[in-house]
């Protein structure tokens, strides 16, 4: 374990003063807590951690316990959305993991291997492609359905649960499409730039398309830019905030001289840091005005289809949905009414709400192969909800929860079918034709 390090004050490193003076104490935000709701430990709800990260900027040290508290925070923001004072937790604890980050040395390994994932694999589309195509060679031996099959019967501990929650490979990658344009159907009403992320590009090349068709059922003109890279979202979330600084440089100049109406991802927890570029640019005084100006062409693509006029020729899509916020949609965005309103214009599909539907499933960027053990507590009480429901299909508006909801579903559901909302619409759409 790292050795303890003083803090020094002199420095803009850790949560800044004026989001600590925030917090009120009043606990409000507690049983929004995932953390808090499983363990009903003060340390590990949002108070707590606020309460921690301020002995910290007073000049107490790091320790091995501030980390671990900091640590098994799924930064998913739901007590920022019950909090009066308008506390900005997760900014405060990606400052408190970029602290933990430059203030204690990692072991030589570890810090390789971090390293490897995100600069080398994550950034490199070469890389992704040789990781996606071996990871296709795995499912395709039966390896993966074997290892599946022994995680469900929970004799696999932690090794198992990993198995169930590994990506699939979804070849053609859509890698492929980078670069392209693809011309609206009928009328062009709006021209618009497709983010396809990065492990998205191999393991949700499907839903990728998906994406592309509905937009262009509306009347979108899609452009794929070619210069486009990892958003940087799981730098910031692991506390490599320069990393994400020159990401956020790279998809800026890759997009923002195209001219676009509308900057679209699919991907809830892509959305949330992408709109934040202006904060993450703020002090380059190179790029604070165009950070600024691509944020604020960014949507979601459900923000953005709930924002135009909808393309009604579908065909009925029969089943019981119900839907699960994804907390960088809901909490970081603000955005809930727009993904249950797509849902609603599928004729067919009928609509049940589950129990706090807006409370992380667990899946939390790569929470949930770091803080495995906790992620599937949280995950089981999520299926208890989706179960109570009845519903036949889960949807969602981020890749990361469909794939922990998937997990979900072989652990501990009744063979629901796990969807993004955007998808449903193109069954639709094609049902159509
Ligand atoms: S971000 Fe989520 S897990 Fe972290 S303190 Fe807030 S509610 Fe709890
Ligand atoms: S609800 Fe907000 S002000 Fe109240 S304890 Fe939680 S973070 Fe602090």
């Amino acid at each position: 374990m790292a050795d303890s390090t003083a803090v020094s004050d002199t420095t803009r490193l850790g949560p800044r003063q004026f989001d600590l003076d925030r917090c009120i104490h009043c606990g409000l935000c507690l049983n929004a807590c995932p953390t808090y709701r499983e363990l009903g430990l003060e340390m590990d709800s949002p108070r707590g951690r606020i309460y921690q990260m301020v002995q910290v900027a007073g000049g107490a040290p790091i320790t091995p316990s501030y980390m671990e508290h900091i640590g098994l925070c799924l930064a998913c923001r739901g007590c920022e959305s019950a909090c009066p004072s308008g506390v900005r937790y997760g900014k405060m604890v990606e400052d408190a993991r970029a602290e933990i980050e430059a203030r204690v040395p990692r072991g030589r390994v570890a810090e390789r291997l971090r390293r490897f994932f995100f600069n080398c694999i994550l950034e490199s589309r070469t890389a992704l492609t040789v990781a996606g195509t071996l990871l296709y060679i795995y499912q395709a031996s039966g390896l993966k359905a074997l290892m599946r099959a022994v995680g469900s019967l929970r004799m696999a501990g932690t090794l198992g649960d990993l198995a169930q929650l590994a990506p699939s490979a979804e070849p053609p990658f859509f890698f492929s499409q980078i670069g392209s344009t693809f011309p609206a159907e009928g009328v062009t009403r709006h021209r618009v730039a497709f983010l396809a992320g990065c492990i998205a590009n191999i393991s949700f090349a499907r839903l990728n398309e998906a994406t592309v068709r509905v937009l262009r059922k509306n009347g979108c003109e899609v452009v794929i830019p070619a210069g486009q890279a990892c958003c940087g979202a799981l730098h910031l979330h692991s506390g490599l905030r320069e990393d994400a600084q020159r990401l956020a440089r790279r998809n800026i100049d890759a997009v923002l001289p195209g001219g676009f109406d509308a900057i679209i991802t699919n991907a809830a927890g892509c959305g949330s840091t992408l709109k934040e570029y202006g904060d993450l640019l703020e002090d380059d005084p190179a790029y604070a005005a165009k950070a600024k100006q691509f944020a604020g062409l960014m949507r979601d693509v459900t923000e953005f289809l709930a924002s135009i006029e909808l393309n009604p020729d579908m065909a009925p899509v029969d089943g019981i949905v119900t839907y699960q916020d994804s907390c960088h949609l809901a909490h970081g965005q603000r955005i809930r009414t727009a993904p249950r309103q797509l849902l609603a214009a599928i004729p067919g599909l009928k609509f049940r709400e589950m129990r706090c539907a807006d409370l992380c499933c667990g899946s939390a960027g790569i929470y949930n192969v770091i803080e495995t053990e906790m992620s599937m507590r949280i995950l089981a009480s999520k299926m208890e909800a989706v179960n109570a429901t009845g519903a036949a299909i889960i949807a969602t508006a981020n890749p990361g929860c469909m794939l922990q909801l998937k997990a979900g579903v072989r652990l501990h559901g009744s063979n629901q079918r796990v969807m993004h909302v955007v998808e449903l619409l193109d069954e639709a759409y094609k049902g159509a034709r």
